[in-house]
Protein backbone atom coordinates (compact mmCIF):
# COMPACT_ATOMS: atom_id res chain seq x y z
CA UNK A 1 0.00 0.00 0.00
CA UNK A 2 1.42 3.74 -0.68
CA UNK A 3 2.39 5.52 2.06
CA UNK A 4 1.00 8.72 3.01
CA UNK A 5 4.16 11.29 3.02
CA UNK A 6 3.29 13.70 6.10
CA UNK A 7 1.73 17.23 5.91
CA UNK A 8 5.17 19.54 6.49
CA UNK A 9 6.58 16.94 3.68
CA UNK A 10 3.94 17.99 1.04
CA UNK A 11 3.82 21.27 1.94
CA UNK A 12 7.62 21.14 1.42
CA UNK A 13 7.41 19.65 -2.11
CA UNK A 14 4.61 21.62 -3.26
CA UNK A 15 7.15 24.61 -2.23
CA UNK A 16 9.65 23.21 -4.50
CA UNK A 17 7.36 22.36 -7.19
CA UNK A 18 6.17 26.04 -6.99
CA UNK A 19 9.56 27.64 -7.11
CA UNK A 20 10.63 25.34 -10.55
CA UNK A 21 7.49 26.44 -12.08
CA UNK A 22 9.16 30.24 -11.66
CA UNK A 23 11.80 29.24 -13.06
CA UNK A 24 10.15 27.72 -15.84
CA UNK A 25 11.38 24.07 -15.07
CA UNK A 26 8.15 22.23 -15.33
CA UNK A 27 8.24 19.26 -17.71
CA UNK A 28 11.85 17.55 -15.56
CA UNK A 29 10.18 14.45 -15.12
CA UNK A 30 9.07 14.00 -19.08
CA UNK A 31 9.76 10.64 -20.55
CA UNK A 32 12.61 11.79 -23.07
CA UNK A 33 11.81 9.41 -26.19
CA UNK A 34 8.84 11.08 -27.40
CA UNK A 35 7.07 14.36 -27.69
CA UNK A 36 3.52 14.51 -26.32
CA UNK A 37 1.43 16.81 -27.67
CA UNK A 38 -2.37 17.63 -27.34
CA UNK A 39 -4.60 14.83 -25.59
CA UNK A 40 -2.07 12.35 -25.05
CA UNK A 41 -0.79 11.99 -28.28
CA UNK A 42 2.39 10.94 -28.42
CA UNK A 43 4.63 12.34 -31.41
CA UNK A 44 8.22 10.84 -32.79
CA UNK A 45 10.56 13.90 -33.22
CA UNK A 46 10.62 15.75 -36.27
CA UNK A 47 14.62 16.23 -38.07
CA UNK A 48 15.28 19.50 -36.37
CA UNK A 49 13.75 18.65 -33.08
CA UNK A 50 15.13 15.29 -32.83
CA UNK A 51 18.72 17.29 -33.77
CA UNK A 52 18.56 19.62 -31.24
CA UNK A 53 17.55 16.95 -28.46
CA UNK A 54 20.50 14.77 -29.46
CA UNK A 55 22.78 17.61 -29.67
CA UNK A 56 25.81 16.75 -27.20
CA UNK A 57 26.23 20.00 -25.28
CA UNK A 58 29.40 18.94 -23.74
CA UNK A 59 31.04 18.86 -26.83
CA UNK A 60 31.46 20.87 -30.35
CA UNK A 61 28.45 19.98 -31.90
CA UNK A 62 27.55 20.24 -35.33
CA UNK A 63 25.33 22.63 -36.18
CA UNK A 64 21.48 22.59 -37.64
CA UNK A 65 21.35 23.41 -41.01
CA UNK A 66 20.12 27.24 -41.75
CA UNK A 67 16.56 27.16 -43.23
CA UNK A 68 17.57 30.29 -45.03
CA UNK A 69 19.54 32.57 -46.59
CA UNK A 70 20.74 34.84 -43.16
CA UNK A 71 20.20 38.25 -44.10
CA UNK A 72 23.04 40.77 -43.65
CA UNK A 73 20.97 43.70 -42.20
CA UNK A 74 17.74 42.59 -41.43
CA UNK A 75 15.85 39.40 -40.34
CA UNK A 76 13.44 38.52 -42.93
CA UNK A 77 15.19 36.71 -46.01
CA UNK A 78 12.87 35.17 -47.13
CA UNK A 79 9.79 36.35 -49.27
CA UNK A 80 7.04 34.37 -47.97
CA UNK A 81 4.05 36.22 -46.26
CA UNK A 82 4.65 36.95 -42.79
CA UNK A 83 1.89 35.29 -40.86
CA UNK A 84 0.01 37.73 -38.46
CA UNK A 85 -1.12 35.85 -35.00
CA UNK A 86 -3.59 37.80 -33.06
CA UNK A 87 -1.26 38.71 -29.45
CA UNK A 88 -3.32 37.96 -26.69
CA UNK A 89 -4.04 41.22 -24.60
CA UNK A 90 -2.03 39.98 -21.90
CA UNK A 91 -4.10 37.63 -19.29
CA UNK A 92 -0.59 37.15 -17.79
CA UNK A 93 -0.29 40.51 -16.55
CA UNK A 94 -2.30 42.14 -13.45
CA UNK A 95 -2.50 45.54 -13.97
CA UNK A 96 -0.39 48.11 -16.31
CA UNK A 97 2.95 47.31 -16.61
CA UNK A 98 5.40 49.94 -15.65
CA UNK A 99 7.02 50.38 -18.64
CA UNK A 100 4.03 51.08 -20.61
CA UNK A 101 3.92 54.35 -18.77
CA UNK A 102 7.99 55.27 -19.74
CA UNK A 103 7.86 57.23 -22.61
CA UNK A 104 9.59 56.68 -25.60
CA UNK A 105 13.09 59.03 -25.34
CA UNK A 106 13.08 60.90 -28.66
CA UNK A 107 16.22 60.24 -31.18
CA UNK A 108 17.61 57.78 -28.64
CA UNK A 109 20.12 55.38 -30.18
CA UNK A 110 22.03 52.26 -28.77
CA UNK A 111 25.41 54.56 -28.56
CA UNK A 112 23.79 57.17 -26.01
CA UNK A 113 21.99 53.98 -23.91
CA UNK A 114 25.19 52.59 -23.82
CA UNK A 115 27.30 56.15 -23.13
CA UNK A 116 24.79 56.89 -20.05
CA UNK A 117 25.04 53.29 -18.55
CA UNK A 118 28.66 54.16 -18.72
CA UNK A 119 31.21 52.23 -16.04
CA UNK A 120 27.93 52.09 -14.00
CA UNK A 121 27.37 51.78 -10.11
CA UNK A 122 23.80 51.96 -9.75
CA UNK A 123 23.59 48.58 -8.47
CA UNK A 124 25.27 46.10 -6.07
CA UNK A 125 26.30 43.74 -8.83
CA UNK A 126 28.74 46.28 -10.08
CA UNK A 127 31.44 45.21 -7.15
CA UNK A 128 32.30 41.82 -8.31
CA UNK A 129 31.65 42.37 -12.25
CA UNK A 130 34.41 41.96 -14.64
CA UNK A 131 33.04 43.54 -17.59
CA UNK A 132 29.79 45.03 -18.45
CA UNK A 133 27.60 43.16 -20.69
CA UNK A 134 25.25 45.48 -22.52
CA UNK A 135 24.27 43.49 -25.89
CA UNK A 136 25.39 42.70 -28.77
CA UNK A 137 24.23 42.28 -32.54
CA UNK A 138 22.22 44.04 -35.19
CA UNK A 139 21.08 47.26 -33.95
CA UNK A 140 18.12 47.41 -36.59
CA UNK A 141 16.73 43.78 -35.76
CA UNK A 142 13.18 42.11 -36.25
CA UNK A 143 14.43 40.00 -33.67
CA UNK A 144 15.57 40.73 -30.33
CA UNK A 145 16.21 37.69 -27.76
CA UNK A 146 16.29 39.19 -23.52
CA UNK A 147 18.22 36.57 -21.07
CA UNK A 148 18.35 37.08 -17.57
CA UNK A 149 22.06 37.82 -16.94
CA UNK A 150 25.43 37.03 -17.56
CA UNK A 151 27.36 34.48 -16.57
CA UNK A 152 31.11 33.49 -16.04
CA UNK A 153 31.79 33.31 -19.84
CA UNK A 154 30.17 36.75 -20.67
CA UNK A 155 31.45 39.04 -17.58
CA UNK A 156 34.54 37.67 -18.65
CA UNK A 157 34.16 38.64 -22.51
CA UNK A 158 31.81 41.72 -22.15
CA UNK A 159 29.53 39.61 -24.61
CA UNK A 160 25.83 38.34 -23.97
CA UNK A 161 25.62 33.98 -24.46
CA UNK A 162 29.11 33.28 -25.09
CA UNK A 163 29.35 30.79 -22.75
CA UNK A 164 27.49 27.03 -23.18
CA UNK A 165 24.39 28.26 -23.40
CA UNK A 166 25.11 30.50 -25.72
CA UNK A 167 26.06 27.93 -28.16
CA UNK A 168 22.83 26.74 -28.14
CA UNK A 169 21.40 29.50 -28.35
CA UNK A 170 23.20 30.45 -31.36
CA UNK A 171 22.32 26.56 -32.76
CA UNK A 172 18.59 27.91 -31.97
CA UNK A 173 19.31 31.23 -34.23
CA UNK A 174 20.90 29.27 -37.07
CA UNK A 175 18.22 26.72 -36.91
CA UNK A 176 15.82 29.79 -37.66
CA UNK A 177 17.83 30.67 -41.14
CA UNK A 178 19.57 33.59 -39.04
CA UNK A 179 23.01 34.35 -37.57
CA UNK A 180 23.49 36.03 -34.22
CA UNK A 181 24.47 39.32 -36.69
CA UNK A 182 21.11 39.49 -37.79
CA UNK A 183 19.27 39.46 -34.11
CA UNK A 184 20.25 41.61 -31.36
CA UNK A 185 21.09 39.70 -28.27
CA UNK A 186 21.22 41.26 -24.55
CA UNK A 187 19.84 41.02 -21.00
CA UNK A 188 18.35 42.19 -17.98
CA UNK A 189 20.70 42.56 -16.11
CA UNK A 190 24.22 43.60 -17.83
CA UNK A 191 26.39 42.62 -14.85
CA UNK A 192 27.18 39.26 -13.76
CA UNK A 193 24.86 38.16 -10.28
CA UNK A 194 27.51 36.43 -8.33
CA UNK A 195 27.76 32.51 -8.34
CA UNK A 196 25.12 32.65 -11.00
CA UNK A 197 22.34 33.45 -8.47
CA UNK A 198 19.27 35.19 -10.21
CA UNK A 199 19.39 38.88 -10.36
CA UNK A 200 17.72 40.66 -7.25
CA UNK A 201 14.56 42.67 -7.29
CA UNK A 202 16.59 45.86 -7.00
CA UNK A 203 19.19 44.80 -9.38
CA UNK A 204 16.41 44.29 -12.02
CA UNK A 205 14.38 47.48 -11.23
CA UNK A 206 17.75 49.68 -11.38
CA UNK A 207 18.94 48.17 -14.84
CA UNK A 208 15.46 47.16 -16.59
CA UNK A 209 15.28 50.94 -17.70
CA UNK A 210 18.15 50.36 -20.56
CA UNK A 211 16.80 47.55 -21.51
CA UNK A 212 13.41 48.99 -22.36
CA UNK A 213 15.43 51.80 -24.23
CA UNK A 214 17.27 48.86 -26.05
CA UNK A 215 14.53 47.39 -27.06
CA UNK A 216 12.29 50.45 -27.82
CA UNK A 217 15.91 52.30 -30.06
CA UNK A 218 16.23 48.80 -31.81
CA UNK A 219 12.12 48.35 -32.46
CA UNK A 220 12.04 45.33 -33.43
CA UNK A 221 8.75 43.45 -34.66
CA UNK A 222 9.52 40.44 -31.94
CA UNK A 223 10.94 39.98 -28.89
CA UNK A 224 11.78 36.67 -27.21
CA UNK A 225 12.12 36.28 -23.85
CA UNK A 226 14.78 33.39 -22.67
CA UNK A 227 13.61 32.34 -19.30
CA UNK A 228 11.26 33.26 -16.30
CA UNK A 229 13.51 36.64 -15.31
CA UNK A 230 13.00 38.57 -18.92
CA UNK A 231 9.45 37.31 -19.08
CA UNK A 232 8.69 38.24 -15.54
CA UNK A 233 10.52 41.64 -15.87
CA UNK A 234 9.00 42.90 -19.46
CA UNK A 235 5.52 41.23 -18.44
CA UNK A 236 5.43 42.51 -14.66
CA UNK A 237 4.32 39.31 -13.83
CA UNK A 238 4.18 36.90 -11.25
CA UNK A 239 2.86 34.15 -12.81
CA UNK A 240 5.06 30.80 -13.84
CA UNK A 241 6.51 30.80 -17.26
CA UNK A 242 4.91 27.47 -18.43
CA UNK A 243 1.49 29.35 -17.84
CA UNK A 244 2.23 31.86 -21.14
CA UNK A 245 4.90 29.83 -22.69
CA UNK A 246 4.62 30.35 -26.38
CA UNK A 247 1.78 32.37 -26.61
CA UNK A 248 2.16 35.62 -28.91
CA UNK A 249 1.82 38.72 -26.10
CA UNK A 250 2.62 42.40 -26.26
CA UNK A 251 5.04 44.64 -24.99
CA UNK A 252 4.67 48.23 -25.77
CA UNK A 253 3.02 47.41 -28.74
CA UNK A 254 5.45 44.66 -30.04
CA UNK A 255 5.19 41.08 -30.12
CA UNK A 256 6.18 39.34 -27.40
CA UNK A 257 7.02 35.86 -27.12
CA UNK A 258 8.30 33.94 -23.66
CA UNK A 259 10.38 30.65 -24.07
CA UNK A 260 12.75 28.50 -22.35
CA UNK A 261 15.81 29.61 -21.19
CA UNK A 262 19.40 27.97 -23.02
CA UNK A 263 20.43 26.91 -19.72
CA UNK A 264 17.44 24.77 -18.97
CA UNK A 265 17.47 23.22 -22.09
CA UNK A 266 21.14 22.23 -21.12
CA UNK A 267 19.47 20.38 -18.06
CA UNK A 268 16.30 19.60 -19.92
CA UNK A 269 17.19 18.40 -23.38
CA UNK A 270 13.26 17.06 -24.26
CA UNK A 271 12.00 20.71 -23.86
CA UNK A 272 14.13 21.51 -27.14
CA UNK A 273 11.00 20.50 -28.77
CA UNK A 274 8.80 23.13 -27.29
CA UNK A 275 11.26 25.71 -27.87
CA UNK A 276 11.57 25.07 -31.82
CA UNK A 277 7.61 25.34 -31.36
CA UNK A 278 7.75 28.76 -30.63
CA UNK A 279 10.85 29.94 -32.91
CA UNK A 280 8.57 28.23 -35.65
CA UNK A 281 6.17 30.57 -34.50
CA UNK A 282 8.59 33.47 -34.11
CA UNK A 283 9.15 32.73 -37.91
CA UNK A 284 6.00 32.67 -39.44
CA UNK A 285 6.34 35.92 -38.05
CA UNK A 286 9.05 37.63 -39.18
CA UNK A 287 8.11 35.73 -42.90
CA UNK A 288 11.06 33.01 -42.31
CA UNK A 289 10.98 29.80 -44.30
CA UNK A 290 10.68 26.56 -42.47
CA UNK A 291 12.52 24.29 -44.07
CA UNK A 292 10.76 20.89 -45.04
CA UNK A 293 11.39 18.17 -42.67
CA UNK A 294 12.07 20.93 -39.93
CA UNK A 295 8.41 21.54 -39.22
CA UNK A 296 6.96 20.09 -35.75
N1 LIG B 1 22.48 33.46 -19.55
C1 LIG B 1 21.85 34.64 -19.74
O1 LIG B 1 20.72 34.82 -19.33
N2 LIG B 1 22.50 35.58 -20.39
C2 LIG B 1 23.73 35.43 -20.86
O2 LIG B 1 24.26 36.36 -21.45
C3 LIG B 1 24.35 34.19 -20.65
C4 LIG B 1 23.72 33.22 -20.00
Amino acid sequence: MAERISETLQKKLSGRLGFYEDLGIRLFYRDRGAVVVAHGERQTETPAIAHFSTIDLQKEVTLPKPAGKPAAQKTAPVAIPPVIPKSASLPVVSGPSLFEAVDKIADDTLLKVREDLGECTRCKLHGTRHKIVFGDGNPKAELVFVGEGPGADEDAQGLPFVGRAGKLLTQMIEAMGLQRKDVYICNVVKCRPPENRQPEEDEVTTCSPFLLRQIDTIAPKVIVCLGAVAAKTLLQTNRGISQFRGEWLEFRGRKLLATYHPAYLLRNPPAKSEVWKDLQKVMAVLGLEVKKGKSA
